[in-house]
């Protein structure tokens, strides 16, 4: 954690940053649409499939969720599609239009490129996610690279993804940062020794924001800007 706070805001070493590895929902995407797929929409389209109340699908389902914190099936669709017997990407694309990018991600992304810093999406989505996301946004053209932790098999949380990342990509730890709104991910990344974090903390206008327990944070990319 190199970066510091100042009275005028975040002091960013903007020159000696070549790498930007950002995370996707809730860090350049509302993270609405997810927390509303997964704690209304799903539990409503599994009470009528099961023929049971809300309420008790609104539990099982939250149970089956906590479980999985922390793990790649937490994010993967095929594991909850064969967990809950539902379709959960076509049930996704049912709400798609909700999809939306927070304010000022498009000129940020733009302004990295043009000062061709290398910028590298690292997401846990899913493949199946991401897709859609990318359908219903323009981030996706502002990339070099779009990694999903599923291909490596394990999320952002483990450090060893980090090298795998490395190892693939070519990426220097000493000048990437990595912008994301999971904490754990952060922190494993500066385990790694990836240099500068930041954490995104207005996930969503609908939701509290998170709070960054000690890293340097934003909340809107007007803060950050370069
Ligand atoms: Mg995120």
């Amino acid at each position: 954690m190199r970066i510091n706070p100042t009275p005028q805001g975040l002091e960013i070493p903007w020159q000696d940053i070549e790498t930007v590895l950002l995370d996707m929902d809730g860090t350049l995407l509302d993270l609405h649409f997810d927390w509303h797929f997964w704690m209304e929409y799903v539990p409503q389209m599994y009470a009528k499939q099961n023929h049971i109340a809300l309420e008790e699908a609104n539990k099982i389902i939250r149970a089956k969720i906590h479980s999985q914190q922390g793990t790649l099936n937490w994010y993967c669709l095929d594991y909850w599609t064969e967990q809950l017997d539902l379709p959960i990407t076509e049930l996704k694309h049912e709400l798609k239009h909700m999809i939306q990018a927070h304010p000022e991600v498009i000129t940020f992304l733009q302004r990295l490129r043009t000062l061709g810093k290398d910028v590298v999406m690292v997401t846990n989505a899913h493949r199946d996610s991401l897709a859609i996301k990318l359908e219903m946004t323009e981030i996706g053209n502002y990339f070099d690279e779009m990694i999903s932790s599923h291909d490596f098999g394990m999320p952002k949380e483990n450090e060893a993804l980090w090298q795998e990342i490395e190892n693939k990509f070519g990426y220097n730890p000493t000048t990437t940062l990595l912008i994301d709104d999971n904490l754990q991910a952060l922190q494993s990344a500066s385990d790694y020794g990836i240099r500068y974090q930041l954490a995104a903390v207005h996930v969503s206008p609908k939701m509290e924001k998170i709070d960054p327990k000690g890293f340097p944070s934003f909340e809107n990319f007007n803060e950050i800007m370069p």
